[in-house]
């Protein structure tokens, strides 16, 4: 069976890697102009001429990045199955309609409204109570096309660095952590739930994930379940769909949802019984699903910017390089590494000395060292 994946970047790569073992064959359809895939066959078309022949390659289609028109998707799904649906790319490209669902799902979020010029924006603070964070409707990414306002006042300026036309206001989030479920859907409707990471970022960009997040009460869990289970069935998706949320004392609030496989579950190649990639490669080709239950204690670092020792972290026993061949850039996902541990203090000491290889890393805090 050959998988065509619509973008070509790492997320392509762990997925091919995962697929190949399933005697999958991977096409990659690349709008960017930059795939890093760096393996199976890459279709580069920036204008869409070649969606024909794409479509003569494959015989079913997924993504792996879900900023690109939703009419090339569409227009796929009338020669091919696409999965995940393409309603799940277009819901999830708009922070509108991603939250507007939530909202007829019953799924908390925060407080939000809609502005479209600094003047809207400042009475939207207003009405909803600062501080407020601004983000553009769409094509907002790693914290990118955002803005924090302390006080209404500070309007126009948030509007004028966010420079998009359409913004949500949310009402910023008191969270004790942040946190991320991810659940797979089989063809037949059959689900799996692998368990909650807790989440730690840097100006926006995810730093470590420690799976199974520590001090997770069953109600949470109980509760995020639920949350991702009414969105896979309204959706009648197929595939892994990622939910990021914020734990606060009043329980879970969704910040956003991604149609695809998740920074936030690499940890699950090595710490869970099938990786997020092998069960969505299963769930998309129609094949049963893989055990979600992890092995252990996991916590993934990225490697971000520069590459650091890695001849060091291989010789750690605990610790499994994945590097994604990428040239080192400022804020760049170049690989991730995966520590594991039998206990959360063992956890904790093996994610430090790793991190030391690792410049640029930030200091490892987490539930744990509270
Ligand atoms: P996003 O692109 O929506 O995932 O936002 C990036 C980061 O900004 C999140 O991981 C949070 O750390 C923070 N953030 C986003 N929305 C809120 C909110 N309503 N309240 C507090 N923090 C937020």
């Amino acid at each position: 069976m050959r998988i065509g994946v619509l973008g070509a970047g790492q997320l392509g790569r762990m997925l091919a890697l995962s697929g190949y073992p399933l005697a999958k064959d991977f096409v990659f359809y690349d709008m960017s102009g930059s795939p890093s895939a760096g393996l199976g066959e890459v279709i580069i078309d920036r204008e869409g001429r070649l969606i024909n022949d794409f479509l003569a390659r494959v015989d079913r289609i997924t993504y792996e990045f879900e900023h690109l028109p939703v009419d090339v998707a569409e227009r796929m799904a009338q020669e091919k199955p696409v999965h995940p649906c393409p309603r799940a790319l277009q819901v999830c490209q708009n922070r509108e309609a991603e939250k507007s669902l939530f909202g007829e799902l019953g799924i908390p979020t925060p407080e939000w409204a809609l502005a479209d010029s600094p003047e809207t924006l400042r009475q939207a603070a207003e009405q909803l109570g600062c501080p407020v964070i601004a983000k553009s409707v769409t094509e907002g990414y790693d914290g990118k096309g955002q803005a924090v306002l302390k006080a209404p006042e500070e309007a126009a300026d948030a509007w004028a660095s966010i420079g998009h036309p359409k913004v949500i206001v949310e009402k910023f989030v008191n969270f004790r952590r942040e946190v991320s479920i991810i659940a797979v859907r089989a063809e037949d409707g059959d689900l799996a739930f692998y368990p909650m990471a807790e989440n730690i970022h840097h100006n926006g960009i995810l730093r470590y994930s420690v799976a199974p997040a520590p001090e997770l009460s069953d109600d949470v869990t109980d509760a995020a379940e639920k949350y991702i289970r009414m969105l896979l069935n309204e959706l009648d998706y197929v595939g892994v769909l990622t939910l990021e949320l914020f734990e606060t004392d009043q329980g879970l609030v969704a910040n956003e949802m991604a149609p695809r496989v998740h920074n936030s579950g690499h940890w699950t190649i090595e710490g869970a019984h099938t990786s997020q990639f092998e069960n969505h490669i299963r769930a998309v080709s129609g094949h049963p699903l893989g055990s979600s239950a992890p092995r252990g204690l996991s916590c993934m670092i990225n490697i971000i910017g520069a590459h650091g020792d890695t001849d060091r972290i291989l010789e750690l026993p605990y610790a499994h390089l994945h590097l994604y061949n990428k040239g080192e850039r400022p804020e760049r996902k170049l690989g991730h590494v995966t520590v594991l541990a039998d206990s959360y203090e063992e956890l904790v000491w093996r994610v430090r000395n790793t991190a030391q290889f690792l410049p640029g890393a930030p200091e490892f805090f987490s539930t744990l060292s509270r």
